[in-house]
């Protein structure tokens, strides 16, 4: 199968052509129709499988189709909850290559850090946000970003995130967006607590493992 076969875009095509891609891998191949098509999905992937770009490709692909609408404003469209800032930094990091040739977004929250330089970068406008739990509710408590927009919610590494202690929160984001919001939820493995998880705020997940 080729990244073509996949209805990517050509913008989308083009950067992951020269960030040297040549086809997508068996976790890409299995997710990216799924999410393109507004279904939630659990998925059981390692790092090192390409997960990210299964997850970071078919959202700048829903999104590339109206991200010049004037009306989007300061929405932001998809949030990708990460456990650790080092992930979030890579995601980031994934996402700015694959959006290059679009005009999409994207930025990183997470603590330890100041507040004030990503309070300035939400108040330019953000399409896709990267960001910790933590960081991402105190922004959201004093108002500085506003959730109700959010048309696709990644849980990155799920079995992390629940093993740091991030279940109440993960659960309060969940429900700081919008009910119909679309759902991916990845993990490297698949304990009964994240079971419990997925079946709580997924809804008819497809089951994608590598
Ligand atoms: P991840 O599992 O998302 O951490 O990705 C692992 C590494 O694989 C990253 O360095 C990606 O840039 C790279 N990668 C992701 N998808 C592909 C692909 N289809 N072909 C070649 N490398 C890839």
């Amino acid at each position: 199968m080729s990244f073509k076969d996949l209805q990517l875009n050509k913008p989308i095509l083009r950067a992951i052509a020269e960030a040297g891609y040549d086809n997508p891998t068996l976790v890409q191949e299995k997710t990216i129709p799924f999410v393109l098509d507004k279904r939630d999905v659990i998925v059981s992937a390692q790092t090192g499988t390409g997960k990210t770009a299964a997850f970071a490709l078919p959202i700048l692909q829903s999104l590339f189709d109206y991200q010049d609408a004037p009306k989007n404003g300061k929405k932001i469209k998809a949030l990708i909850v990460s456990p650790t800032r080092e992930l979030a930094v890579q995601i980031l990091e994934n996402f700015k290559t694959y959006s290059t040739y679009t005009n999409l977004r994207t930025a990183v929250v997470f603590g330890g850090t100041s507040i004030e330089p990503q309070k300035d970068i939400l108040n330019k406008g953000v399409d896709i946000l990267i960001a910790t739990p933590g960081r991402l509710l105190d922004l959201h408590k004093q108002d500085l970003l506003n959730l109700d927009y959010v048309e696709t919610l990644v849980l990155d590494e799920a079995d992390l995130m629940l093993d740091m202690g991030f279940i109440d929160d993960v659960k309060k984001i969940e429900r700081l967006c919008t009910k119909e919001k679309q759902i991916l939820l990845f993990s490297a493995t698949i304990p009964y607590k994240v079971e419990q998880l997925a079946n709580t705020i997924l809804n008819n997940p497809e089951r994608i493992e590598v």
